[in-house]
């Protein structure tokens, strides 16, 4: 039987942990940190993932701002929304929820927002730095899993690690934190052959794939820890994620559920992103 790791339980523990930091920066006076948050469009789950930060802003008492666009924002407009944020010395954080609307080049928008105000670590330069072993900004989620495997008392140092999927958003950044940290890894994706085994090989695996419950328990060494990334809905609408649950769990040393598991990290980690911004603009 595998110890369940609820994110959720670690998220409330760091989240009280910044309340403290932040109360004592208010309790003497300092500024404020400050996330803004660009929405374009009417994106229904977009509007829900920033509503979710704004409120987690201000639950550890952090300022936040919210720019709503419509959709018809053009391009140029989008940029000089970004450009005063970069501005602006009251903002530590700047992020532009995706996906954008058709026609917007989100890739632009992300080379536009200050590498040190770019808490969601998608800049090139904070990529690059992360590549470099050096201290940059690294993408929320990537980090919860990091920390949700410190948590569990696992050092990846010399462990075989798998990593299933490789966006730029997920698998290929926590490929590199766990490569960063002296593990042994391996990236899967969609072309990978014999799957299953190479899983089957790893201490830890991690699955972020976007394919409800694939990881079923022949992808799982006995006693590996298995991280779920993925956010799936199944046919009944239930929210899954990408490891079948009840078939991994009594293999698994450890394992995290969904949901309550990879998900409230990841705003966690956006929320100690803008204090680490916040403490550097303030010279710390
Ligand atoms: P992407 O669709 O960008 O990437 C999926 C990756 O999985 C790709 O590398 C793809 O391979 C690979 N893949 C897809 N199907 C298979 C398959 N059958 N066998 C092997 N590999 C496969 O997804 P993301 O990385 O953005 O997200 C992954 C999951 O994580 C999703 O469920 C998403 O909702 C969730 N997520 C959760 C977050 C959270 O806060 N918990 C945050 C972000 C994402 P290839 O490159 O060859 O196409």
């Amino acid at each position: 039987m595998a110890q369940v790791i609820y994110g959720s339980e670690v998220s409330k523990d760091i989240r009280s942990e910044l309340s403290e930091q932040i109360a004592a920066l208010r309790a003497s006076g300092r500024r404020m940190p400050k996330l803004a948050v660009i929405l374009v469009g009417e994106n229904p789950a977009s509007l829900s993932y920033v509503t979710g930060k704004e409120k987690a802003c201000t639950q550890v008492g952090m300022e936040s701002e919210l720019i709503k666009l419509p959709a018809s924002t053009s391009q140029e407009e989008l940029m000089a929304v970004v450009r005063r944020l970069n501005a602006d010395p009251n903002v530590d954080g700047i992020l532009c929820q995706l996906p954008l609307p058709d026609g917007l080049d989100s890739a632009q928008v992300i080379r536009e927002i200050r590498p040190d105000k770019d808490v969601d670590g998608f800049h090139p330069i904070n990529v690059g730095k992360l590549h470099l072993k050096e201290d940059g900004f690294v993408p929320c989620t990537p980090l919860g899993c990091m920390e949700l495997l410190h948590r569990m008392g696992i050092n990846p140092a010399g462990k075989r690690a798998v990593v299933l999927g490789r966006s730029n958003l997920v698998g290929a950044p926590v490929a590199r934190l766990l490569l960063n940290e002296n593990a042994t890894v391996t990236i899967c994706h969609s072309k990978t052959e014999n799957l299953p085994q190479v899983c089957a090989e790893a201490d830890i695996l991690i699955a972020a794939v976007g394919r409800a419950k694939m990881v079923t328990a022949d992808y799982v060494k006995e006693g590996a820890a298995v991280i779920d990334v993925g956010i799936n809905r199944s046919a009944e609408g239930k929210l899954v994620g990408d490891v079948d649950f009840a078939s991994v769990e009594p293999k698994a040393g450890f394992i995290t559920p969904v949901p309550k598991g990879v998900g409230p990290m990841t705003i966690t980690m956006l929320l100690k992103n803008t204090l680490k911004a916040y403490r550097q603009h303030e010279g710390e």
